[in-house]
């Protein structure tokens, strides 16, 4: 037994309330409380499709069925709503500026727990987590996609690539951007090595937090490169 836990019991950060042995042991976690963790506002877009996540990858096509064939978009989907003014952006927060990337591994993890549509990962052949420019790679020590893909290939067992995808301009914060300045911030951010190795393979990209949608496009432009490619996109989180 870890005596530790006797003297120095585990609490949610985000309530102050103790974290249960059961979530430690059974659920591996001691990053939220499940109280909190239940009051996270989910989108149930697992269960469908033309919900905000895809339309905000519409690119000006005239339909989303339009925009799939363009895009080779097979799904895309949030696991959980971002609101300003809810808990999920603390938890954003932790994860991405307060050094736990831990707490991204763990909500993608239940992401494909409480997915609903076994579907959604059926024929995947590899996870891409949006990747960040060097400087800023460097910067935060972690790249907070990566580890929410390494939860949801912990569950599925689909493998992750963080070799084909390159991000090669380090652009300002999207957050700062309105929308016409997001969509050209990030055009032509992304570029890719080898794309005849991912010819024809279905691809899950993977993103913390989708906003207009800006960032996964240029993304999935870029990789327009790989031949016959399908293209799925996760994010945990989806904002308005
Ligand atoms: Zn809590």
């Amino acid at each position: 037994m870890d005596l530790s836990v006797l003297f120095y019991p585990k609490t949610c950060p985000f309530c102050g309330k103790y974290i249960s042995d059961y979530q430690i042991r059974v659920e591996h976690t001691d990053w939220i409380c499940t109280d909190c963790f239940r009051k996270l506002p989910r989108t149930e877009q697992d269960l469908t499709a033309d919900n905000s996540t895809e339309m905000a990858l519409l690119d000006g096509a005239s339909s989303l069925s339009a925009a799939r064939k363009t895009m080779h978009l097979v799904h895309a989907w949030a696991f959980l709503h971002y609101e300003k003014q809810h808990l999920i952006r603390h938890v954003i927060h932790r994860m991405k500026y307060s050094d736990q990337p831990e707490l991204g591994y763990w909500m993608g993890w239940q992401a494909v727990m409480s997915c609903r549509n076994e579907d959604l990962f059926d024929g995947i052949d590899v996870i891409i987590p949006m990747p960040l420019h060097p400087k800023r790679l460097r910067e935060r020590g972690y790249n907070q996609s990566e580890y929410i893909a390494r939860g949801i290939s912990e569950v599925t067992g689909i493998p992750i690539d963080t070799t084909h995808v390159q991000r090669i301009r380090n652009t300002p914060k999207q957050a700062l951007q309105d929308g016409e300045g997001r969509k050209t911030n990030v055009a032509g951010a992304f570029a890719v090595n080898h794309p005849e190795q991912m010819y024809h393979k279905h691809i899950l990209v993977v993103d913390d937090l989708v906003t207009t949608g800006e960032t996964v496009k240029a993304c999935l432009h870029a990789m327009r490169a790989f031949r016959g490619a399908r293209f799925s996109v996760f994010a945990l989180c989806k904002a308005q």
